[in-house]
């Protein structure tokens, strides 16, 4: 029997009456059990192609409904018309049959995948002061850029393409090895044309027909207010140059702002410390705190305590989406003196004893007493 008119139901094992999800299922497990590159037996590939045929034809209604009819699905394959590894793979790459079996890529975007420019990242340093104004910046990107020289066509004179005469056409080459468990077949891209089935008939010198160059170049970057640490920022079509004119991939910039002298960053609020002397605390005051923009003023109520925290609204930083700022706290830190004056002591000795606190005598006190008995 040719494989033009092969049983399909019975290469993927299922009934004339399956659903498309039971084909779709039977599919994957039998592509998985017989893929060249995982099963050594002589007759993987046949089966592959095999299994292959078969969903191209029982996974397409239109194309179902003619082999239920006709039991083929292509008037010339009559006899024993027979389709080549080419057709079967539809333009795939091996990676790419792998993630469609694993739940991927739709058919016909393998082709494009394989020539468009690949996604680039960068890294960039801004202080909290930038993160909370938003600021411009520009990065220095090594990259593939279109040729200019060939308007990123990969031809010198504007001749075209050919066949590619490694792969004819297909853009996958096939490599068998004799090992000891059986002939081992791989399937790879074609270097020789990157994999497009076509080579360029008067490459560009410039460019050597890849339609691309290696540039340093300079991105301007946009980073809006309120931008965090380890955000990123997708430019699309701005990472590396695709193959002869393909759509290039995206600049991911990811910002990163290291920890503030003094500010401590949540969210869209902002954290800062403020001393305070006891008396400060004990008598309330108007202290200057510095803010992410400048000096703010904070009113410190009368008997504020360690710890208290003084919230100032809208000092924070912009909200990145929706609008306004987040809030600054304020924590109070009162600082007990750690040395007196004499004069110091007897006055703070005296506010003790309003509170109706007994003198204690220092540890100094007792032992001057001990030693003088
Ligand atoms: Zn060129
Ligand atoms: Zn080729």
């Amino acid at each position: 029997m040719s494989a033009g008119t092969k049983d399909h139901y019975a290469v993927l094992g299922v009934e004339r009456t399956a659903t498309e999800a039971e084909i779709k299922k039977a599919f994957r497990r039998k592509a998985r059990e017989c893929h060249p590159d995982v099963c050594s037996e002589h007759d993987a590939e046949e089966r592959f192609k095999s299994v292959n045929e078969a969903y191209d034809v029982l996974s397409d209604p239109s194309k179902r409904e003619m082999y239920d009819r006709y039991g083929t699905v292509d008037p010339r394959m009559g006899g024993g018309g027979r389709p080549d590894l080419g057709d079967v793979f539809g333009g795939f790459g091996m990676e790419d049959l792998f993630s469609v079996f694993f739940g991927g890529v739709a058919r016909g975007a393998s082709r494009r995948a394989r020539t468009q420019g690949r996604d680039m990242a960068v890294q960039v340093m801004i202080t909290l002061e930038e993160a909370a104004e938003g600021v411009d910046r520009e990065i220095a990107v090594n990259r593939l850029v279109p040729c200019d020289e060939c308007g990123a066509t990969g031809s010198s004179d504007g001749s075209g393409t050919k066949e590619c005469s490694e792969c004819g056409g297909a853009g996958q080459r096939r490599t068998q090895q004799r090992t000891f468990l059986g002939v081992m077949q791989t399937v790879a891209p074609c270097e020789r044309c990157s994999a497009t089935g076509q080579l360029i008939e008067s490459p560009c010198a410039e460019c050597a027909g890849q339609g691309r160059v290696p540039d340093r170049d300079h991105v301007s970057v946009e980073i809006p207010a309120g931008i965090d640490d380890g955000m990123q920022i997708r430019m699309r079509g701005m990472g590396e140059a695709g193959f002869r004119g393909a759509a290039a991939g995206d600049l991911l910039v990811t910002v990163r702002v290291p920890p503030h002298e003094f500010l401590h960053r949540e969210g869209s609020d902002l954290h800062a410390r403020m001393s305070l002397t006891i008396t400060e605390a004990a008598l309330g005051a108007e202290m200057e705190v510095p803010g992410i923009d400048g000096d703010v003023t904070v009113t410190v109520p009368a008997g504020t305590q360690y710890g208290d925290q003084l919230s100032v609204r809208g000092a924070g930083m912009p909200r990145l989406r929706g609008s306004g700022r987040g809030d600054l706290f304020v924590h109070a830190a009162v600082e007990v003196p750690r040395k007196l004056t004499k004069e110091q002591r007897e006055i703070l000795g005296q506010l003790a004893g309003t509170f109706g606190e007994e003198p204690r005598a220092t540890p100094l006190d007792r032992l001057k007493e001990w030693l003088t008995g």
